[in-house]
């Protein structure tokens, strides 16, 4: 029966067990599998689709998660890793390989620039920063040796949507793959292999964990051979997820759904208030109908346009961080797409690496203030925020 994806986080796969079924995901904290003869043991080795061997070529709480994101996500498969970053260097690593040539939009989250700039510095890697938002640019960057379009759903800090389906048609006639980091908008928001997307990274230390206490990043491919290519090195660089973490990720997954769905409600009546604010110059959210994203977002997104928002302070810098550190219920602190609200000052911190021209550039005035939505009673919330403001 095709149910919906809320269903489906609730419902997620577990490794089967004899004569009855677990609902929780059982946890296999094992890393190693004994056999009994030689030959068995022998032909597991080197086969992805052989019995568990060793825990960095597989685990079964490990592929219980993968399964359920490639599910999800709509993909044939999936590679857990030991971080969002994990996910995503050793699927680049894999895919460009020494001097490969990547087209990657100018709006990143700031791991995955310093990435590309050290694969570009190490690796000779060829990268091309283009704006997401101009087919034309992308459509001039992209080349006959073109390996790999990389792309955020939704920009990190200014939530800006990338129009999927027509980047993606970009790369397929350029004979490039299109990897999309989908971290923002969560399977549940937007499927990007439904939009033409080869691969998609998740830093699963995000929404999917969701209560800050763990660490985590899940790949997934519309091609079985491409995530055999990865899965091989994802566990030669080692950068394989630990089965407590991936344990914690299908718990966090089973309630995606309603932690999504409030996340989007409170983000959107924070994005309207913060727009109606004396204090605030100028609110980004994609939810906003004013918002250069809103279009492509209501064509892309489904459900929600996701719980991050960054805005403007009246006053800059120093107003930005006077509101930082005034914040009461919502934390000062790094990271997303948590229970609670996070609140943090990117110029200061994030790209605090970035000059005023590289900041104007990723769409980052001195006084901006991301914040990650959370679950929390929206009244609450907004006097929290309108005191800190004030
Ligand atoms: N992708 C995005 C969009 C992120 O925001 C982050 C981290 O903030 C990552 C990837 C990296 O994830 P991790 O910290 O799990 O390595």
């Amino acid at each position: 029966m095709a149910t919906h994806p809320d269903t489906r986080t609730v419902h997620h796969p577990v490794p089967p067990t004899e004569g009855s079924t677990p609902l929780g995901v059982p946890l296999y904290q094992a890393h190693t599998f004994a056999f009994a003869d030689t030959d068995t043991m022998a032909a597991a080795f080197g086969d992805s689709d052989a019995p568990y061997v060793y825990a960095r070529y597989g685990n079964p709480t490990v592929a219980a998660l993968e399964a359920a994101v490639a599910d999800l996500e709509g993909g044939a498969g999936a590679v857990a890793s030991s971080s969002g970053m994990g996910a995503i260097s050793s699927t680049l690593w894999s895919l460009l390989g020494t001097g490969g040539h990547v087209v990657a939009q100018n709006r990143l989250y700031g791991g995955t620039q310093g990435l590309l700039d050290a694969l570009r510095e190490r690796w000779g890697v060829r990268v091309t920063l283009v704006d997401a938002g101009d087919p034309d640019e992308v459509r001039e960057a992209l080349r006959p040796d073109t390996r790999v379009l990389y792309l955020e759903t939704m920009a990190n800090p200014t939530g800006r949507v990338a129009d999927l389906p027509a980047l993606t048609a970009l790369a397929r006639e350029a004979g490039a793959m299109t990897v999309v980091d989908n971290t923002f908008a969560t399977p549940l928001l937007c499927r990007p292999i439904e939009h033409g997307a080869d691969v998609v990274v998740h830093s699963a230390t995000k929404y999917m964990g969701g209560h800050s206490d763990t660490i985590g990043g899940v790949t997934v491919f519309a091609d079985p051979e491409v995530l055999r290519a990865v899965r091989e090195q994802t566990a030669e660089y080692g950068a394989v997820l630990d089965p407590f973490a991936a344990w914690l990720v299908s718990r966090g997954l089973r309630t995606l759904g309603l932690r999504v769905a409030r996340h989007c409600a409170n983000a959107q009546v924070i994005a309207e208030r913060l727009a109606a604010h004396p204090a605030v110059a100028a609110v980004h959210y994609p939810g906003l109908p004013d918002d250069p994203g809103h279009a492509t977002a209501r064509r892309i997104l489904d459900g929600g346009f996701g719980g991050v928002l960054a805005f403007e302070p009246v006053g800059g810098r120093p107003a930005g961080r006077a509101f930082a550190e005034g914040v009461r219920l919502a934390a000062l602190a790094p990271s997303l797409g948590d229970v609670r609200t996070l609140v943090m000052h990117p110029a200061s911190t994030s790209h605090r690496e970035l000059d005023a021209g590289q900041l104007a550039r990723a769409g980052i005035s001195e006084g901006l203030i991301r914040i990650s939505v959370g679950i929390e009673n929206v009244e609450d919330l907004w006097a929290d925020l309108e005191q800190a403001l004030s």
